[in-house]
């Protein structure tokens, strides 16, 4: 079984996130790191693929679009155990919205022809939990989202999809696409052996020539969105800070009661 799991360099959580005011985009020339829902995609992957033991065919691909230095966020994914890694690279890349990422993975996937193509179900930075849906379309696969449980049987993978009110039970055929909720499983620690041999992996980073992409269909030229202003959010109204001299308790609820919640 090959799967290839989708996973996104983002900027590090403990970084202040910046717009540069120039292009409108969210400055990633920062500290980033994995995106942290991916690493339970990559979990799961590689208890699939350890569960099939179809040997030398299972095989664990990490796909992703980013700058070059996204490799040092998708090395913590080969420390974990996936198997390589293929990263999109290119700077007429860069500035791409949804229409044009999703065309780009669609791209470096259809390469690989994988039968479970994984995805986590949000990014920490644009949020946008939407582009498992954009690139199953591009791919014509079905696609199963929010997937808090997952199996595989028969040539057919059944995804437990948390919902508001409970569980949706959804059966598709492979290939298929599956973005999964963070409640999937505890993604592992890399071990020591994992962190010496991650660098040793094969890591491709292909250009849009390498996937025969022209570069009309990628960065500005092929997203079909522009931000056109930012402003910060409106100041907050009237707040009150209450210090805790011992009675912090109290003068919560006096405060609800005061506002009349309580
Ligand atoms: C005008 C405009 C310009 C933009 N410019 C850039 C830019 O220069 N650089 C940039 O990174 N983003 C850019 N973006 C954001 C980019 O469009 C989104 O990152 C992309 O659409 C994915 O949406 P998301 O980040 O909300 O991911 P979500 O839909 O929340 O992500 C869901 C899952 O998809 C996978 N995923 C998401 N992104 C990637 C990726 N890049 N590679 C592999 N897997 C992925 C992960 O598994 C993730 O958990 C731009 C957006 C706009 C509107």
């Amino acid at each position: 079984m090959k799967i290839a799991v989708c996973v996104k360099h983002v900027p590090d959580a403990a970084v202040t996130k910046r717009i540069d005011p120039g292009t409108k985009r969210l400055d990633r020339s920062g500290e980033g790191s994995l995106n942290p829902v991916d690493a339970n995609a990559v979990e799961e992957a590689l208890r699939i693929r350890d569960a099939t033991g179809d040997g030398a065919e299972g095989e664990v691909v990490l796909v992703s679009l980013g700058p070059e230095k996204a490799i040092d966020s998708l090395r913590k994914a080969l420390a974990m155990g996936a198997d390589r890694v293929l990263l999109v690279s290119d700077p007429d890349a860069a500035g791409s919205d949804l229409v044009a990422t999703s065309s780009l993975l669609a791209k470096a996937l259809e390469r690989e022809g994988a039968d479970l193509v994984l995805f986590g179900q949000q990014a920490s930075d644009s949020d946008g939990a939407v582009l498992w849906a954009a690139v199953a379309e591009r791919l014509r696969l079905p696609l199963i989202s929010q997937v808090a449980e997952l199996t595989l049987e028969g040539g057919a993978v059944t995804g437990k999809r948390q919902t508001e009110f409970g569980y949706d039970v959804i059966r598709a055929p492979l290939p298929a696409v599956v973005a999964v909720a963070d409640s999937i499983n505890e993604p592992r620690y890399p071990s020591l052996k994992g962190i010496m041999g991650a660098k040793r992996k094969q890591q491709d980073v292909l250009s849009l020539a390498d996937l025969e992409i022209e570069a009309e269909r990628a960065g500005a030229s092929g997203s079909r969105t522009e931000v056109l202003a930012l402003s910060d959010p409106p100041p907050r109204g009237e707040t009150r800070k209450l210090e805790d001299d011992g009675t912090g308790a109290e003068k919560i609820v006096e405060f609800l009661a005061e506002k009349r919640l309580v």
